[in-house]
């Protein structure tokens, strides 16, 4: 219910209960207590979390270098080849590790922050392969 005439506003204090204009401090004229609890008059915004897209940034490196799936998988060291390769470039591994972001940056022959860069870069303009 909001009043064009906010000046004017009626409410009732929710402490004591009295009915009255709205004060300009939003604090009861009677009790001094605020009317709305600080807490939820104002809810700390919901920040989105930074979007990454590692399949499109890890397939476009590896391709780039002319490495296959089972390179990489190989030059990574992997016992079970190309699985994990394969998830992450279809996007069913929604963040590497630090660690795993190291290996792979090693393996393809460039560094941990290029990937991040890429993976930034790709997961905010949305691009697809
Ligand atoms: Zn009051």
């Amino acid at each position: 219910m909001s009043n064009v005439n906010t000046e004017r506003e009626t409410l009732r204090c929710k402490h004591c209960e009295l009915m009255q204009f709205k004060t300009k401090a939003e604090i009861c004229r009677r009790c001094f207590k605020p009317y709305q609890d600080p807490v939820t008059a104002q809810p700390e915004p919901v920040k989105p979390a930074p979007k990454f897209d590692w399949g499109f940034c890890i397939r476009l490196v590896r391709q780039a270098k002319g490495m296959s799936q089972l390179d990489l998988s190989r030059a990574l060291g992997l016992t079970s080849p190309r699985t994990w390769i394969s998830k992450i470039e279809r996007g069913q591994i929604e963040c590497p590790t630090l660690e795993s972001l190291e290996r792979l940056a090693v393996a393809l022959g460039t560094r941990p922050g290029v990937l991040v860069l890429i993976a930034s870069a790709a997961g905010q303009t949305g691009v697809q392969q």
